[in-house]
């Protein structure tokens, strides 16, 4: 998808200073909740620690006949409460570092949600917007072949995530399946509904992040038809949490996308924005707004900011200067620790990547659930069943941060991280 006219990518923070990597932000995390939670050396390693990785080469035959080289991974980070469960971006910057960070997340995502999977995630260091869909397929065929003895609906399943679609998941099932064969729908999740897939899954992560954000205004008496709100990312989860917010009566102001964002003091035209986008491929451009940057767009004057696009975006500079005093989070990791500590030390609440965009995976469990049983829900029960699931996580962690004097991300991770820690505990070490 490239938009004629437009600058390639707009860089979302000019930083002055090195910006914390995934890995270090996850870390850091990691090490909070473990001094809250007193925990030792020896569990502190365990749980820091990627059980599993696999780290491949992938040759892929170019459509023109020439031949190109992409590294892959596929990392779990923990499986102690079930299978890995997680994500698989295709993006330039991949590397293994940030795929450990995004599979810790997924074990503490899981585990708050109350899902009984462990944390993985795989990525391929490509921009897939320079391949053809034949030259996409090709890759993501190879990829899943050098990776299968690490997959499977009980050891490790994967989803969307940035760069890839229910397309890349249909490839993924499909070489799977033909390479045990027999059909294996489970090994998936985030399918197309023709083959296996979802109701309600390619809109689980927006619904949750607006679930997520009524529950946090609800606490402060505010509700969503008072809010304006500012969305950084408009792609799985930033356009649909866009519409979904609109629909509820939110005021949006401003949007982005890669190319870049736009803004309207009075509130953007959701419905009108999301048909140019389909038409254009991009936010730019949206007749009767302004152009706004990254930078602008963070800082801008709003009562809910949702950064739902990469991470590492609110650092200890870019935090000084957000004015929304709730701050969902859409993306994995879109908050540094420097960048966390600011925003605490300001009074913004922010609502953590592990709780507010687990709905993705929530809807993913419940896919999977229904392809190990072969019956399939309807689209209210799983609907339903999403907003139980995200609601009652809500409440325990709020409760959690309330009883405790923890922000709701460090009472977030204490659960998360105490969950997979006693599964750990019980199970005992072998030998
Ligand atoms: N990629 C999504 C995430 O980061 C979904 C993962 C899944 O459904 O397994 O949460």
């Amino acid at each position: 998808m490239t938009v004629p006219g437009t600058p390639a990518v707009t860089p979302a923070v000019t930083p002055t200073r090195p910006v914390a990597s995934p890995l270090e932000t996850a870390q850091a995390q990691l090490s909070t909740a473990v001094k809250i939670l007193g925990y030792d050396e020896g569990l502190h390693a365990m749980l820091a620690t990627c059980r599993r990785e696999i780290n491949v080469a992938i040759p892929l035959r170019r459509d023109d006949g020439s031949t190109s080289l992409f590294r892959g991974y596929r990392i779990q980070h923990n499986i102690s409460r079930g299978p890995g469960k997680g994500g698989l971006r295709y993006a330039p910057n991949v590397d293994r570092n940030e795929i450990r960070a995004l599979a810790m997340l997924m074990t503490w995502k899981c585990a708050v949600v109350d899902l009984p999977y462990g944390g993985a995630k795989g990525g391929v260091t490509i921009d897939p917007r320079e391949y053809s869909k034949l030259e996409l397929e090709r890759v993501t065929r190879r990829y899943t072949s050098e990776i299968m003895p690490m997959i499977g609906p009980e050891r490790d399943i994967m989803a969307p995530d940035i760069g890839t679609n229910e397309q890349t998941m249909a490839w993924v099932m499909d070489t799977y399946s033909v390479n045990k064969g027999y059909t294996i729908p489970a090994v998936t999740t985030g399918k197309p509904l023709a083959m296996g897939g979802s109701l309600g899954r390619a809109t689980a992560t927006s619904r949750g992040v607006v679930h997520a954000t009524r529950a946090t205004l609800a606490d402060a008496g505010v509700t969503l038809d008072e809010v304006r709100v500012a969305v950084q990312g408009f792609g799985k989860v930033g356009s649909h949490a866009t519409r979904f917010l609109a629909e509820a009566g939110a005021k949006v102001l401003a949007v982005s996308d890669q190319y870049g964002g736009v803004h309207a003091a009075g509130g953007l035209d959701v419905p009108a924005l999301l048909e140019h986008v389909s038409e254009t491929g991009s936010v730019v451009g949206f007749p009767g707004a302004d152009p706004i940057d990254n930078p602008a767009l963070l800082a801008l004057d709003v009562d809910v900011l949702i950064p739902a696009a990469v991470e590492g975006v609110l650092t200890d500079q870019t935090a000084a200067t957000v004015k929304a005093r709730w701050v969902v989070e859409g993306a994995n990791g879109p908050t540094t620790a420097a960048g966390d500590r600011v925003l605490a030390d300001r009074g913004i609440i922010v609502v953590p990547d592990i709780l507010a965009n687990a709905g993705g995976v929530v809807v993913s469990y419940f896919e999977w659930v229904q392809a190990n049983q072969a019956y399939w829900w309807t689209e209210r029960e799983i609907e339903e069943r999403l907003e139980h699931r995200m609601l009652s996580a809500y409440s325990t962690v709020a409760q959690t941060a309330r009883a405790d004097g923890l922000t709701l991300r460090d009472a977030a991770l204490t659960i998360g991280v105490r969950r997979v820690a006693e599964a750990h505990q019980i199970r005992g070490l072998y030998p």
